[in-house]
């Protein structure tokens, strides 16, 4: 019997320490999903490319790499605060990490034992920009999963971990790791194990060092409105 487990992570945003202690609570794994969204709004956006490069993950564009790998366009969409976290995080990467992150794809198709995985930051309509929030992709999973021709299908965007199984198939959203937004201000992350193409997903919920994530961006300049959210989870 052989079976695998996959960490799925989505809006790490910056958030070493979070990432940090993520990486420390799974443990062990066999690859990494990243469903977008690794810079923006955080401090650390260079140590968190560097961080994430090293697990060789499966990964997609979100928004916010958007912003900061082009510097232009996409930002008139963002409000000012996270337009400031864009522009900020967009001096602390080097020529190589802005790179690496301008080239990720929009769409991810994986082929995992057998399973049918498809990864959008926002949804398999509009990949980028399109929230899925859980009400809705309880609703209409059915026709998300069909659009996608999954069996496994991983959003990220809206920073709200959700699991929803129809049949034998799953829609999904690990949450954010570093900006969670369901009121709980744990980072959050899923896993999923894969055996004899059945499919178990996990969400998990993590400690970290807010104040140390907070000092952080104090020091970088960040917006005040943006550490504060970190210690509600909103
Ligand atoms: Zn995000």
């Amino acid at each position: 019997m052989y079976s695998i487990k996959i960490l799925v992570l989505s809006d790490i945003h910056s958030n070493f320490i979070a990432l940090e202690a993520v990486l420390k609570d799974a443990e062990s794994y066999d690859a990494v999903i990243c469903a977008g969204d690794i810079v923006g709004y955080g401090p650390d956006p260079g140590d968190s490319v560097e961080r994430l490069k090293e697990l060789n993950p499966k990964a997609v564009l979100g928004n916010h790499d958007v912003g900061v790998t082009t510097g232009h366009g996409p930002v008139s969409n963002f409000n000012v605060y996270a337009a400031t976290a864009v522009n900020i995080n967009r001096r602390l990467l080097n020529q190589a990490q802005l790179k690496w992150l301008g080239r990720l794809p929009e769409t991810l198709k994986l082929d995992l034992m057998g399973v049918k995985v498809s990864v959008f930051h926002g949804s398999p309509y509009h990949p980028i920009w399109e929230y899925i929030f859980p009400q809705e992709a309880k609703l209409r999973a059915r026709e998300f999963l069909e659009a996608a021709k999954s069996d496994l299908l991983i959003l990220g965007h809206t920073h709200v971990p959700f699991i929803h199984r129809l049949d034998k198939r799953i829609l999904a959203n690990p949450g954010s790791v570093g900006q969670p937004r369901d009121g709980d201000p744990r980072a959050s992350y899923m896993t999923i194990e894969i055996e004899d193409e059945e499919i178990e997903t996990f969400n998990h919920r993590v400690r970290y060092d807010i104040q140390e994530t907070e000092e952080r961006m104090r020091a970088k300049g960040l917006p005040e409105v943006l550490y504060k959210r970190l210690y509600i989870g909103r």
